[in-house]
């Protein structure tokens, strides 16, 4: 039977030689190809600076930082995302308030959101969730009105833009993700852009221990000489990665279209079955597609959404979960205090949610695979 698993990178013979020519080069760590992938990344997503970083979560701890988020200040989250995005906020000495999201989208709700500041809301941080971008502008305008940083975790959004404009040159402070499965990997890595050469610099000097290596030198200092500065990270993209990065970039539109003609195959496909709810696309907006979200309506189905996805495992087709809420977790519910109800929707949300596989190596045959296996599995469990 033909396996389609949820996710498969997509490496050509340029990223393998990249990496083979970076080996013999003799320079392995953060030197010529990250600069050379920041470069080319900050084009791509039309910002001034992008600084390449160990990982996704990295560029959030860095942005986070650089908006001045510390001690005594909350942050605002939204409930369906990924660990990391909350998490960071911790480590900056600040706490995050878990807010509830949209019942379409799953993206951050602007009006909770807003419901939600207090006098120590130092920062607001949206998640683009699946690749579908929030409505930048009324976050821009909520963070104007309340004097608060906006920071776009964009770890699902390379690619996605708002009204022809691409996340990445929306706000300050924009982070994405080159972990593994994301849309355009290097294994592990991540990218900060941002228009602000002083958010920029503020960024690669944290990321790089705090260390200024350009410092002004005296007479009986050479090259050698570097000033600590501030007490930062380790977070620089080694060249090793950075030689991955920069042929997926190059890829990135040619992913996009499949990833969107699979999406518009799963739309054709998938419409007339009542049992699913499909994810929405604003008219405004330019999708990543890196996650593709169904919601089942339980109530019409005798199985669950455990039962489903064990269904499709043995029709061959692999699935995720995106995302288990923040406030539904031990550490969220025991130590912060939240409830199912502190998030409804969310929760409400959570037991429906099935992510079906979306990736450049899916060829027409697998996506039908899977269109047939979902209708499959549906009609056989109808209530
Ligand atoms: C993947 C991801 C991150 C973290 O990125 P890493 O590169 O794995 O550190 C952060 N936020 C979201 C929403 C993600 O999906």
């Amino acid at each position: 039977m033909r396996q389609v698993p949820y996710f498969v990178p997509d490496i050509g013979e340029a990223e393998i030689d990249e990496v083979v020519e970076t080996l013999r080069s003799g320079w392995l760590t953060t030197g010529p190809r990250a600069q050379r992938f920041e470069r080319e990344f900050a084009d791509y997503v039309g910002a001034r600076h992008a600084v390449a970083t160990s990982s996704g979560t990295a560029a959030l701890q860095l942005a986070l930082d650089a908006a001045g988020v510390g001690p005594g200040h909350e942050v605002i989250v939204p409930a369906m995302t990924f660990a990391a995005t909350a998490s960071v906020v911790f480590h900056a000495g600040a706490r995050p308030v878990v807010v509830d999201c949209r019942p379409d989208t799953l993206n951050l709700d602007v009006e909770r959101a807003e419901a939600a500041i207090t006098p120590r809301t130092r920062a607001l941080l949206p998640v683009h969730f699946a690749g579908h971008p929030v409505e930048i502008e009324r976050f821009q305008a909520l963070a104007r009105a309340h004097g608060l940083a906006l920071i776009e975790d964009a770890a699902h959004a390379a690619s996605a833009r708002w009204r022809d404009r691409p996340v990445g040159s929306l706000g300050p402070l924009t982070c994405f993700s080159l972990y593994a499965n994301k849309t355009i990997t290097s294994g592990e890595g991540g990218v900060l852009t941002t228009d602000d050469e002083g958010l920029a610099r503020r960024a690669r000097l944290m990321g790089g221990f705090g260390i200024n290596r350009s410092p002004r030198r005296g007479p009986d200092e050479g090259a050698w000489y570097y000033e600590i500065e501030a007490i930062g990270w380790k977070f620089n993209l080694p060249d090793l990665a950075a030689a991955v990065a920069i042929h997926q970039l190059r890829r990135a539109e040619e992913f996009l279209r499949r990833r969107q003609h699979c999406a518009a195959l799963y739309g054709k496909g998938l419409a007339d079955v009542p049992e699913l709810q499909l994810p929405c696309e604003a008219p405004e907006i330019r999708h990543a597609w890196h996650l593709y979200v169904i919601q089942l309506h339980l109530d019409r189905l005798r199985i669950g959404r455990q039962g489903f996805i064990e269904r499709l495992a043995e029709l061959g087709v692999g699935t995720g979960v995106h995302y288990i809420p923040l406030h539904l977790h031990p550490y969220y519910r025991d130590t912060e205090g939240y409830r199912p109800e502190s998030c409804p929707v969310a929760s409400a949300a959570y037991p429906r949610l099935v992510s079906l596989p979306i990736h450049p190596r899916m060829g027409d045959a697998d996506i039908e695979h899977v269109i047939d296996a979902v209708r499959q599995v549906i009609a056989r469990n109808r209530r």
